[in-house]
């Protein structure tokens, strides 16, 4: 955590002419302007409910742990630097769900009894509503539990023989298993017939019918339902299984419930799982945002970058080849770069623990363009993987706040949170050069220049570097630049040899040390990234 803002002390702009030479260093500077955000350009923080704050002591997190922890994550005081200052947050199914993780749901309009009421989740509307925090749910369409009530209907009437029950007619039955699709045995009509249900995930997730008009109709409801309780908007859960790999026809669905949303609210966030290659989530854009699934994970580019695989030349021209390609189907697009999610293995592991790749390749996405996802306790470097139990449950382990929460790690997780950690919130935060802090510091440097979000990335060339480079983002022409030293050495760079913008000022620097501009010489410590007017 060390970065600068522009607005230094007046007495350090008065007693040297060049930017922080000799003040500044190792001190966190508070910015005079911060720019709340109010759009759709918002750093999200992903949580599973059920691990990360528990109001009742049994061990299981719910919305009145979250309520309680709503300001370590933004307070509300833009001026405050106790908070990450994240402006959204994307909570893990919270509906009523016989697994864990409820991503299987047996009623779409009621809260899980662990996680609490439905008054509780009014309150954390509101509580959010009064930090500006977008709160958007994870809605899980492609499937519901074996458990539902529509399904246990539909099995009833599969066994009487009438096979035009409204139920029957929500999944997708077959009297055969047609190839290339997970089927399981559902029931016999009392002719003998055998019939089979769509579920590709698990035999206790079986999939809705979307063709179905009443199925339509039953969403349309959900959505609006949710949405005028004052969610922000969806994650919206496996849209490539809706209609499995007939990418077409997801879209058409997309389109059509992405409309439903914005039918009374235009400005509800949608961000769809699409777990494919860049072409195919390309093409989703065309209906909803998407996760950047190949910025992230170990073949990812933030990850190439940040461990020196990639130079951040090649890193710049993707991100914005990938802007291009997204805008060019959908130019209210916003991009939705992370690192890691519920369903891959934290960060901290992959980037070996090192605190110097886990800051950079912090700066990598949150200094990036669109909508950034932080998944809960990357911020602290907390890990957790697979591992040899092969147990998603390891990647969803209890966030550690080092204060006596009562939240245990999920059922069936392998791991102990207690032995894989680089530290708590307790233990991070007075730390200044934590990567808690580190993150505080970057969301705040990242807000301060809308350009970064909010801009068309224009890479610059310096691939002679193998671990420095940059782009400028052209926001509405108002131009920023951002800058990346990923390897160890400082660095002086001439810019005016790379671009013909005059850049000026430094508007801040994150990372292990330090960054200043004179002349149009960019001077960047290792492990370190700049932002410059
Ligand atoms: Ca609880």
């Amino acid at each position: 955590m060390k970065i600068h803002y522009l607005i230094l002390p007046v007495i350090c702009s008065v007693l040297f002419s060049g930017f922080y030479a000799g003040c500044g260093h190792g001190v966190l500077v508070r910015k005079l302007e911060y720019n709340a955000v109010t759009d759709n350009y918002r750093t999200y923080y992903e949580i599973f409910v059920g691990a990360f704050s528990d109001s009742n002591n049994d061990g299981i997190g719910d919305l009145r742990g979250l309520i309680n922890r709503l300001d370590y994550l933004n307070d509300g005081n833009p001026d405050s630097l106790n908070s990450l200052g994240i402006e959204g947050i994307w909570l893990m199914p919270v509906m009523p769900s016989p697994s864990y993780h409820k991503y299987d749901v047996t009623d779409y309009c009621r809260i899980d009894r662990q996680y609490g009421t439905m008054d509780d989740f009014d309150e954390l509307i509101g509580e959010c509503d009064k930090r500006g925090i977008k709160l958007i749910i994870d809605l899980v369409l492609n499937h519901t539990s074996s458990q539902h009530p529509w399904f246990l209907k539909a099995r009833e009437a599969v066994k009487t023989g009438d096979m035009d029950d409204t139920y029957a007619r929500y999944y997708v039955l077959e009297t055969e298993k047609i190839s290339g699709k997970a089927w399981y045995e559902f029931e016999k009509t009392p002719d003998g017939i055998q019939y089979y249900y769509e579920g590709n995930f698990s035999p206790s997730m079986p999939e809705l019918d979307l063709d179905n008009p009443d199925v339509l109709r039953e969403i349309s409801d959900i959505v609006k339902f949710w949405l005028d309780k004052g969610v922000g908007g969806f994650r919206l859960d496996a849209v490539k299984f809706y209609y499995l790999d007939e990418d077409i026809k997801n879209i058409i669905f997309l389109k059509w419930l992405n409309e439903e949303c914005r039918k009374n609210y235009d400005e509800v966030y949608i961000v769809a799982e699409n777990w494919s290659g860049d072409i195919s989530i390309q093409n989703y854009y065309e209906a909803v945002n998407c996760f950047d699934f190949g910025m992230s994970g170990t073949s990812g580019d933030i990850y190439f970058a940040a461990q020196q695989i990639a130079g951040i030349t090649e890193f710049a021209e993707d991100l914005a080849f990938y802007q291009k390609q997204v805008l060019e189907k959908n130019p209210r697009a916003v991009l939705n770069p992370f690192i890691s999610n519920h369903d891959m293995d934290r960060a901290a592991g992959f980037l070996s623990v090192d605190d110097r790749a886990m800051q950079m390749a912090a700066n990598l996405y949150i200094l990036s363009s669109g909508s950034p996802f932080i998944y809960y306790g990357e911020e602290i470097g907390m890990k957790g993987s697979r591992g040899t139990a092969s147990t998603d449950a390891n990647r969803r382990l209890a966030m550690l706040w080092g204060d006596g929460d009562t939240v245990k790690d999920p059922r069936g997780s392998t791991y102990n949170s207690n032995n894989q950690t680089n530290g708590t919130v307790k233990s991070q935060s007075p730390d200044r050069d934590s990567l808690l802090n580190h993150y505080k510091n970057l969301i705040r440097l990242r807000n301060a220049n809308p350009e970064i979000a909010r801009g068309i990335i224009e890479p610059l060339n310096f691939s002679q570097y193998t671990s420095f480079g940059g782009f400028i983002s052209n926001y509405s022409g108002s131009k920023a630049a951002v800058f990346h030293n990923t390897g160890e050495t400082e660095l002086k760079v001439d810019l005016s040899l790379y671009t013909d913008i005059n850049f000026s000022v430094i508007r801040g620097y994150a990372g292990k040390g330090q960054a200043a501009l004179n002349g149009g010489i960019l001077s960047i410590s290792g492990y370190t990234s700049a932002v410059i007017k």
